[in-house]
């Protein structure tokens, strides 16, 4: 271990206790709690998890075994480089295969999640600019349809946001972009953009969107958290794109949602790769010949923005994403074939029931309204407590913004038909007992843990931690055993 970089101090007298009373319980005891806790929630592993924007796909188990490998497991990330070529050579396998997969020229592991992927790559243009003297863009375009992250990294960045009002498509209005950089052709830094966007639309215009901002000097920013709609079929450095994240928590497979961390490696091409997060693994000596390995190595970009994340990133999510990738091998499109058929196939089959206001092709997801004109008292909420109670976690609900009491569904390519059409009938159902007794949406879930959450209560007394409630104020009536519960 290195030596510690700072002093050393003694520990607080009244801090040192000869008696600690910890509570004692039995093994069993432990293991029941928490085997009880794990089920009290929603998982992949047990629902059906449609949750718009979120990729909530199977994790395959080959992904968890290897890494908990040793070799990746207990190393140390101050280990001499020397000791850990292994860990190194996946993570440039992992930098090399990303790069390729989305068309750039180079690629930076560092950031921890999708947003502080697209907080590294808006730095990366910021930078840029500054070193071609151009201090004054400071405006980053954003399109209403982009996911609530891009105007809040906009704002991290320092940089201000223009928003871009979607046309009666979903797509950017072309004719107010092209107004819009018009005017502020010698400020704009750049277009940040949802792709596809969060109302599942692939642009029919994005080339002449790319070129429009390209011809007032500005970069193109994607956002691409849901790659899972073009993996191996269409390359975004190709399309013209500067610089992209992925979330490999998303797209390839790593647990989230309280399943883990996330990673969100950003991609970029020539031009700005020297602004990279860093560091990134590198070739320090090829192999000399094809039977040897080359020697791998740490290298800061020359103009980097700098570390991000302590150490390299989230590692194990690296290991996870390389071995996701590796067992697609060749044929990682038929992710993306089959994540857009079944999102085509449940908005088709939803489509007599639930209103869309964007009805056409989608990409991996779409969006319905949780609402009808004859039962205004039902709202997409009632509809998604409603679906816990049939064990399905429902989709995102209230976004997009732009969409009335908006379900967002993503049924991702790792569910069967049987599953997509169970949800289609259970969706059925409740549009039926919407009209029939739209009091049983009202105060569903009727059969979860915890019962209808008053959320003006819950956001204005905030209550966050586990304990016992007193017995008026337990949500169904029954008096409180004494296992605790949760309250907000
Ligand atoms: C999930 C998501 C993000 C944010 O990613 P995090 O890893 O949660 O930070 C950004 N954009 C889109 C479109 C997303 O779906």
């Amino acid at each position: 271990m290195p030596q510690p970089d700072v002093p050393t101090t003694d520990i607080p007298s009244e801090l040192l206790r000869d008696e600690l009373p910890l509570p004692e319980v039995s093994e069993i005891e432990v293991v029941r709690h928490f085997t009880r806790l794990s089920q009290l929630n929603n998982a992949i592993d047990t629902h059906f998890y449609p949750l718009g924007s979120c990729t909530m796909k199977y994790n395959p188990k080959i992904n968890e075994a290897m890494a908990r490998l040793d070799g990746f497991a207990n190393i140390h990330p101050l280990q001499a480089t020397d000791t850990v070529q292994g860990a190194l050579a996946l993570m440039y396998r992992l930098q090399e295969w990303l790069r390729e997969i989305a068309g750039f020229a180079a690629t930076s592991l560092q950031p921890a999640a999708g947003a502080q992927g697209e907080f590294a790559g808006i730095l990366m243009i910021r930078k840029y600019h500054i070193e071609q003297g151009d201090e004054k863009r400071t405006k980053i375009l954003v399109p209403n349809s982009a996911h609530g992250t891009n105007p809040a990294t906009t704002t991290m960045a320092g940089l201000e946001v223009i928003e871009i009002g979607a046309g009666p498509d979903g797509e950017v209005d072309l004719a107010v972009l092209k107004a819009v950089c018009d005017e502020h052709r010698d400020t704009i830094a750049g277009m940040m953009m949802t792709i596809p966007s969060t109302l599942g639309v692939f642009e029919d215009d994005l080339l002449e969107i790319i070129e429009t901002v390209h011809s007032v000097g500005g970069l193109m920013y994607m956002d691409g958290a849901n790659m899972n709609a073009l993996l191996g079929i269409a390359k975004p450095g190709e399309m013209g794109i500067d610089v992209m994240h992925y979330n490999l928590h998303k797209t390839f497979s790593t647990p989230h949602g309280g399943g883990g961390p996330g990673s969100g490696p950003v991609c970029c091409s020539e031009k700005l790769a020297p602004y990279l997060p860093g560091p990134i693994v590198t070739i320090v000596e090829p192999a000399s010949d094809e039977h040897e390995a080359p020697l791998y190595g740490w290298q800061m970009p020359e103009k980097s923005i700098g570390r991000l994340k302590a150490f390299h990133g989230n590692f194990g999510m690296h290991v996870r994403a390389y071995a996701y990738i590796l067992a697609y091998g060749n044929q990682l499109d038929q992710v993306a074939r089959h994540a857009v058929l079944n999102a085509n196939y449940l908005r088709v089959q939803l489509h007599d029931t639930y209103n869309s206001p964007y009805d056409r092709l989608c990409g991996h997801e779409f969006v319905v309204e949780g609402r009808w004109k004859d039962v205004p008292d039902v709202h997409a909420l009632d509809i998604s407590k409603r679906l816990i109670d049939y064990g399905i976690h429902p989709p995102t609900n209230y976004f997009p913004l732009i969409v009335p009491e908006a379900l967002l569904i993503e049924p991702t390519e790792t569910e069967t038909k049987a599953t997509l059409d169970h949800f289609v009938s259970v969706m059925k159902k409740i549009a039926e007992e919407a009209r029939t007794n739209p009091q049983l949406l009202h105060e569903a879930p009727h059969h979860a843990p915890v019962k209808r959450v008053d959320e003006v209560r819950a956001a204005r007394q905030l209550v966050l931690c586990c304990q016992p409630l007193p017995a008026e104020s337990t949500s169904d009536g029954v008096s409180a055993s004494s296992e605790p519960e949760v309250v907000a």
